[in-house]
């Protein structure tokens, strides 16, 4: 597997010399000879390496005085990224509970109703009417866990198959129990690896959103946790569409962003659910003990249950779970080493403060 860390000169140069769009956003590059500077992927011709310089973003190339390159324009918002955030717009529109025609969620992200259509896909891997049934199932899932205390009890006994409580969600959920509890793990899931402020990293998305962020050190490692986690699922190599979502998630990891705006494909017994919704009500730079999330989920008494779901989780920072430690202030385990976990919460904190 090609290892290539957007962290020093000699990949950035790599990248510009591949014209790899996939760098666009996380730097830019400046000709000394011209003043100009580029988005990696710009057409132009290529400058000796010798007069590239290399600024993370297009403000600290202006500070340093460079001028926009016309031709790529590496000023003006990334256009992968307004369509990213287009179709997030139109998501979360197809979220609502009312339904919206093709023509009337396009006029409401201010494209053509083809265009639409096709950018949907391109991003989501899905059709919109498809994404508007799958949060329908979602939504309908979620009342049923949580309206009916029967199903707490159900749940606290993690899910018999036997119980009438799949006899009475066979036929709300139009399939059988036993294969929503395996969460569609059948389901296709593609996956890219790329580099980011914390080592490697593995993003995975299926068609309901993105369903795995893993940090790691070796690209070995990391698929073979992608396929202990969905073992029944068809694994692909994601295709250039995907690299928008992958741009998204790194721009997380690194820091840049507090989430993403796409989906989140989040598979889970309901009591997981619940505290992983928790932890995303955390704000950036802030910590919880394992007994605050119990509390505010009102568990008080599932504290361990509480540092088991934290342990499963598998969308590392866009489910934060390494805000939560021990309520003696220690940091505790993290799923993806304490060194990472600690290195998150220096950044985090310096962040707020
Ligand atoms: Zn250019």
């Amino acid at each position: 597997m090609k290892t290539k860390s957007p962290f020093n000169d000699e990949s950035r140069w790599q990248a510009v010399l591949d014209r790899d769009q996939t760098a666009d956003g996380q730097f830019v590059f400046a000709v000394q000879t011209t003043g100009i500077y580029c988005r990696p992927s710009c057409r132009a011709r290529h400058a000796l390496r010798q007069n590239v310089r290399f600024y993370v973003d297009a403000d600290a190339a202006e500070n340093a005085g460079f001028r926009a390159c016309k031709r790529c324009q590496p000023d003006k918002a990334d256009p992968q990224q307004q369509r990213t955030h287009k179709v997030a717009a139109a998501c979360r529109l197809l979220e609502q509970e009312r339904t919206l025609t093709l023509d009337e969620l396009a006029r409401e992200v201010g494209v053509s109703a083809y265009h639409f259509h096709r950018m949907f896909k391109s991003v989501t891997g899905m059709t919109p009417k498809a994404w508007q049934q799958a949060w329908r199932a979602r939504r309908l899932r979620e009342t049923l866990a949580s309206s009916d205390s029967v199903t707490d009890a159900v749940l606290a006994a993690g899910f018999p198959a036997s119980s009438s409580y799949y006899r009475k969600a066979d036929s709300s959920l139009g399939m059988t129990a036993k294969q929503y509890r395996r969460g569609g793990d059948d389901l296709p899931v593609r996956f890219t690896l790329a580099s980011c402020s914390l080592g490697r990293c593995l993003v995975a998305a299926s068609s309901r959103g993105i369903c795995a962020v893993l940090p790691g050190d070796n690209d070995e490692t990391l698929l073979r946790e992608l396929e202990q986690i969905f073992p029944h699922a068809q694994r692909e190599k994601a295709d250039q569409a995907f690299s928008q979502l992958v741009a998204e998630v790194i721009a997380v990891l690194d820091g840049k962003h507090s989430t993403v705006q796409l989906p989140l494909d989040i598979r889970g017994t309901a009591f997981q659910q619940q505290v992983w919704q928790a932890l995303r009500d955390i704000p950036t730079g802030e910590t919880r003990s394992y007994q605050q999330v119990a509390q505010s989920i009102n568990k008080p008494k599932a504290v361990r249950a509480v540092a088991s779901a934290c342990a499963a989780n598998k969308l590392a920072l866009l489910i934060p779970c390494h805000r939560v430690v021990r309520q003696s202030g220690a940091l505790s385990g993290y799923r993806w080493g304490e060194a990472r976990k600690a290195q998150l919460l220096r950044r985090e904190t310096k962040q707020e403060g």
